[in-house]
C-alpha cells in the first residue's frame, strides 16, 4: 500500500513507523519547517505527561525504553496552598507514575525513527485539498508557494485539532457531524529556571496551585527547568482580560501564587511575550471515507488537556489501528472497525478531560476529596479485583476510556454514600466502612 500521512506531529510520526513495519510505502507531508533544523530558533519548552497508553503505543514499535530516557517520572501531585504550604498526593501505588516529556524532543525522536524506518517526510507542505475518491492530496509549499500533489492508495489525516483533512470530509461528504466547543479558559506558559543548577522545586511531581476557578501547574524538564501553565478565564473579574498590564499581572501573582512568582525571575518578560492560547474539544463522525481517508489523533478527537490524555489517546489510536491492520481484513473494514472502536472512547476521554479540570483546579485542595482518595486507595489495595480508582483506570491501564468513564460514574454513586456516613473522617479505615462498601457494590452491581 502507498500511504500519505498529512501532519508529522506526535501521532503522524508514530503512525509512519507503524505503517513502515507493515511494509507500506509512507510519505508524510508536514506544514511546519523541520524542527530538527538547528538554524531555526528553538521554541518555548513545552512538556506533556505521558502515561501507560502512550508508552504502550511506543512499545509497539520498540521505542518505549528510548523515550523513557528523556522522561522525568512524576509520582504524584504536589499541591501548593495560597500560604505556600505543600502537600503531596500520590497518583497510584508506589512505583506507579506518569512521565514529563518535552513535546519537541519526543516529536524529533519520532521523526528520526520514522525516517530510519524508511518513511519520507516533506516539510513546509500545507495540505489544502483532498480528492477523496482518488486519495490524492494537494499541498502548498509555505516558503515557495509552489503547489504539489501526492497520489496514494490511502491518506491518514493526523494534522491536529484544526485538521485540514477533516475539513475535506466536512465540505465534501454528506451528513458529516461536527461539533467544537471552546473552554472559557485559555492558557499562558511561564517558566521556573534552576537554582544553583538544581531544580527549584521537587522534581518528581506535577505541581498544582489550585485556586477554585483557575489553576497554575508546573511540569519538570530534563534541563532542570519547570514549564508552568496558567489555566485562567479569558474574561471576567479574575481573567486574562483583567490582567491587562504587567503591574496588574504581578500584583495578582503576588496575591494568589506568591511562592511560584518568587521562583520566576523572567515573569515580566514571559507574561508580556508569551501568547494566551485557547482550548477546544472537537467531536466529529465519520472519521473515515471508504478506504481512502482516515482521521487519527487530535484531527479526530481534540480534547482539553486536564487528564493529560490527548497524546496518550492518539498513541493508543496507533496501537489499535496496528492490531486491526494485522487482522487481514480489507482496508475499508479496518477503518470501519477502527472508528467503531475508537469513537466511543474519544467521546469518553473528552468528558473525562473536562471533568478533571474541576478536580484539578478545585477539588484537590478539599480535605474531603483527599479523604475519598485515601478510602478508594485502601479498598483497592485490599480488593484489587473489585475496585480500581478512576485515575488509575485512565492513566495506568488499557481499560477502554468509555468503560473507565462508566465505571467512574458508578464509583461516584457509591463514594457519595460512603462520604455521607456520619464520622467518616475518623472511621474511614474501619471494617464498618469496608463492609458498607461491599454492600453498596452488591446493591449497585453493574
Ligand atoms: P499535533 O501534535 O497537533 O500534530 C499535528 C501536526 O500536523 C503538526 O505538526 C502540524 O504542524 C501539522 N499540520 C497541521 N495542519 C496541517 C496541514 N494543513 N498540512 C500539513 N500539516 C499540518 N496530551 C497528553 O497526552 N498529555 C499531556 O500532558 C498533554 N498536555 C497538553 C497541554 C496543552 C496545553 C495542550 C494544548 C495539549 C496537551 N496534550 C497533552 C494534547 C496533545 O498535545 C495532543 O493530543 C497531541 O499533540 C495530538 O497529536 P497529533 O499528532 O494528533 O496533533
Amino acid at each position: 500500500m502507498k500511504a500519505t500521512i498529512a501532519g508529522s506531529g506526535l501521532v503522524g510520526s508514530l503512525l509512519a513507523i507503524y505503517l513502515r513495519k507493515h511494509g507500506h510505502e509512507v510519505n508524510v507531508y508536514e506544514r511546519r519547517p523541520d524542527m530538527r533544523d538547528t538554524s531555526i530558533p528553538a521554541g518555548r519548552s513545552i512538556n506533556l505527561a505521558m502515561s501507560d497508553r502512550g508508552l504502550r503505543g511506543l512499545a509497539g514499535v520498540g521505542l518505549a525504553d528510548e523515550i523513557r530516557k528523556i522522561c522525568i517520572p512524576m509520582h504524584g501531585r504536589m499541591i501548593h496552598t495560597i500560604k505556600g504550604e505543600t502537600n503531596f498526593q500520590a497518583y497510584g501505588k508506589p512505583g506507579q507514575y506518569i512521565n514529563s516529556v518535552s513535546r519537541g524532543e519526543l516529536n524529533k525522536l519520532l521523526m528520526n525513527e520514522a525516517e530510519k524506518a524508511g518513511a519520507n517526510i516533506y516539510f513546509n507542505q500545507r495540505l489544502t485539498r483532498i480528492d477523496l475518491n482518488k486519495a490524492t492530496s494537494h499541498y502548498t509549499d509555505t516558503v515557495t508557494h509552489a503547489e504539489t500533489f501526492a497520489e496514494a492508495d490511502t491518506i491518514f489525516g493526523t494534522d491536529g485539532a484544526f485538521s485540514a483533512a477533516r475539513m475535506q470530509l466536512m465540505t465534501n461528504t454528506d451528513r458529516f457531524d461536527y461539533a467544537q466547543k471552546y473552554l472559557e479558559h485559555g492558557y499562558k506558559e511561564l517558566s521556573i529556571p534552576p537554582i544553583n543548577g538544581e531544580f527549584a522545586m521537587e522534581e518528581n511531581a506535577l505541581h498544582i496551585w489550585p485556586r477554585g476557578g483557575y489553576m497554575l501547574i508546573a511540569l519538570p524538564n530534563i534541563d532542570k527547568t519547570f514549564t508552568c501553565t496558567l489555566f485562567f478565564p479569558f474574561e471576567g473579574e479574575e481573567s486574562f482580560a483583567a490582567l491587562h498590564n504587567i503591574e496588574t499581572a504581578r500584583a495578582f501573582f503576588e496575591r494568589v501564587f506568591p511562592d511560584a512568582l518568587a521562583l520566576m525571575p523572567n515573569f515580566d518578560d514571559e507574561w508580556q511575550h508569551n501568547p494566551v492560547s485557547s482550548l477546544v474539544t472537537v467531536k466529529c463522525l465519520p472519521w473515515h471515507y471508504t478506504d481512502k481517508l482516515l482521521l487519527l489523533g487530535d484531527a479526530a478527537h481534540a480534547i482539553v488537556p486536564f487528564y493529560g490524555q490527548g497524546m496518550n489517546c492518539g498513541f493508543e489510536d496507533c496501537t489499535i489501528l496496528n492490531q486491526l491492520l494485522e487482522s487481514g481484513d480489507s482496508l475499508e473494514k479496518v477503518f470501519e472497525n477502527f472508528v467503531a472502536q475508537r469513537k466511543p472512547n474519544g467521546d469518553a476521554v473528552a468528558e473525562l478531560a473536562l471533568g478533571n479540570f474541576i478536580e484539578m483546579r478545585d477539588k484537590v485542595a478539599d480535605p474531603l476529596f483527599v479523604l475519598r482518595k485515601k478510602i478508594e486507595a485502601r479498598f483497592n489495595e485490599k480488593h484489587p479485583a473489585l475496585w480500581l480508582p478512576l485515575y488509575s483506570m485512565v492513566t495506568f491501564s488499557d481499560i477502554p476510556y468509555d468503560e473507565a468513564h462508566r465505571l467512574g460514574q458508578w464509583q461516584n454513586g457509591i463514594m457519595e454514600k460512603v462520604m455521607a456516613l456520619p464520622g467518616i473522617e475518623s472511621k474511614w479505615d474501619s471494617l464498618e466502612v469496608e463492609e458498607y462498601m461491599h454492600s453498596l457494590i452488591k446493591e449497585f452491581s453493574l
